[in-house]
């Protein structure tokens, strides 16, 4: 982290107030300092499609084996990735804030789970659950034969596909609704690593400060939300973030001290 950067986090003073309630809105960002590239980023063979023309519900239906094989390479890539000192620090974060934390993410990867972290809205769904294209059921990979793509349902017969938002669909109505009650409700909203270009996440921490939540950003370029923020740091999420879950832990030391004597 460059040294202004340092300095501005060192300055910042929450308080007991401040992580009455916290939520965290994660993106590709964090994932990307566990060397998982971005949607974009895809090398070697397949290059030559544009993800646009795989996930899509189209794209399934026309090739769903092409599809598959696509899904299968990138969770072949997050396989081999871990978890980093920002998923982790947010695990700590939830355990300390114990109930007063929402963690929201637009990742696929499962790399938060794979943290420790538990009970997290996940916006695009799981590159790692398969979900059947007519029943809805959802299934392990153990209970289907990916020996020919697509896996088949085993209670229905339809086409098993992966349980992410392809282009073109709307996300869970639940989860979002979920997710706006929890930024609505937020003393403290952290927008880490997102682009906060796509919508409807794009507009959780604008929703979160209207409603009165001290907004940081964490994110290598500045964004959309950047001017609005209380605090807009260029920096990577696994610098900023064990940083910030210190201060919390700090300010709950304190505060039970205080109640002790
Ligand atoms: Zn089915």
């Amino acid at each position: 982290m460059s040294s202004p950067e340092l300095t501005e986090l060192e300055r910042l003073r929450l308080t007991p107030g401040h992580i009455e309630r916290v939520v965290v809105l994660t993106g590709a960002g964090i994932s990307a300092e566990s060397g998982i590239p971005t949607f974009r980023a895809v090398d070697g063979y397949w290059s030559r499609y544009r993800p646009e023309d795989l996930a899509t519900p189209e794209a399934f239906a026309q090739n769903p084996q092409v599809v598959w094989e696509w899904y299968l390479a990138r969770r072949h890539t997050i396989a081999q990735a871990d978890p980093n000192a920002g998923h982790y620090a947010l695990v700590e974060m939830d355990k300390l804030l114990s109930g007063q934390f929402t963690l929201i993410t637009q990742n696929v990867d499962g790399l938060h789970q794979r943290a420790g972290s538990h009970d997290l809205f996940e916006l695009h769904g799981n590159i790692f659950i398969n979900r059947c294209s007519l029943c809805s059921r959802r299934f392990s990979d153990e209970v289907l034969n990916f020996q020919e793509l697509p896996p088949v349902c085993p209670s229905c017969r339809g086409a098993i596909r992966p349980d992410v938002v392809w282009f073109g669909e709307n996300l869970n109505i639940s989860t979002v609704e979920d997710a706006f009650t929890r930024a609505r409700e937020a003393t403290l909203f952290l927008s880490i690593g997102t682009s906060s270009v796509v919508h409807p996440a794009a507009t959780l921490p604008i929703v979160a400060a209207e409603n009165g939540a001290f907004l940081i950003e964490v994110n290598p370029e500045l964004t959309p939300i950047s001017e609005g923020a209380d605090l807009s740091l260029r920096a990577p999420a696994s610098r900023v973030l064990p940083r910030i879950t210190e201060m919390i832990r700090t300010i709950l030391t304190s505060t039970a001290s205080k109640k002790l004597s």
